[in-house]
């Protein structure tokens, strides 16, 4: 079948801002897609943080528990000692005997003070602790929160966009149809050059919408007139004016 119909330059580049439109469509399906699975796993992962944290303390509650429990020990066995030295301290046959045997009752009693010191100390740090815990837990549970919303979110735009991808791909599909392939190859190579995958952009402000770089009067009246296809001469994105623009729209 051969081609009779030439297209004109503003028929071109109406057919191109379509393509642009459907296909930027579709970019921002997979930007809104791309996110999500990102911060659905920094959750996942900030939430492994916080369980592996409040694991840490727990151990850490247990150990100075444990150490509280020796001290308590220390202290029983330090009273028991101080009890057999008072006992015996009625028995002291002389001076000598009665002082060591004293010093031996200062020397645990000062035992017990260190003991009982410690243990006030370790309580208090695992009071800390807990405080510590438990704010870990509260982080959890907001955390926990956001990932289920996010899950939620994901699940959501992924069973409603794959109706709309698939639509966008045959809209698309539809539209090279439309394009010339010399003109397609440049819309393709510039489209893949930019990460905003912009290739057919408007004059906006008095400048190139891609790029932003000023684009002289004249130049911007070649333009409106839509009789040859100019690049920027910056970014090389294809110029339209932006009357051509807002006439192209894209349902759905
Ligand atoms: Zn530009």
């Amino acid at each position: 079948m051969s081609n009779v119909k030439e297209f004109s330059v503003e028929e071109k580049l109406s057919a191109l801002l379509n393509l642009q439109k459907i296909e930027s469509k579709m970019d921002e399906i997979q930007i809104l897609k791309g996110e999500l699975p990102i911060e659905v796993s920094d959750l996942e992962d900030e939430i492994q943080g916080l369980h592996a944290r409040e694991t840490r303390i727990e151990e850490e509650v247990n150990g100075i528990q444990e150490f509280i429990e020796q001290k308590k020990n220390l202290i029983k066995d330090a009273q028991a000692l101080i009890k057999k030295y008072e006992k015996q301290s009625q028995n002291v046959k002389n001076n000598r005997e009665f002082e060591a045997v004293n010093k031996e009752v200062e020397l645990q009693t000062l035992e017990v003070k260190l003991a009982e010191k410690h243990i006030k100390d370790a309580n208090e740090e695992i009071g800390e602790k807990a405080r510590l815990l438990e704010n870990a837990k509260k982080a959890i549970a907001t955390k926990e929160g956001n990932l289920k919303h996010k899950k939620g979110e994901l699940e959501k735009i992924i069973n409603e966009t794959e109706k709309e991808e698939k639509e966008f791909s045959n809209l698309s599909n539809a539209a090279r149809e439309h394009v010339e392939p010399r003109l397609l190859a440049s819309y393709d190579r510039i489209r893949k050059n930019y990460r905003n995958g912009l290739s057919v952009v408007p004059i906006v402000r008095d400048a190139c919408g891609g790029c932003f770089n000023a684009i002289p009067p004249q130049r911007q009246s070649e333009i409106r007139q839509r009789k040859k296809i100019i690049v920027c001469e910056n970014c090389g994105r294809i110029l339209v004016d932006e009357e051509l623009n807002d006439s192209v729209q894209v349902k759905s």
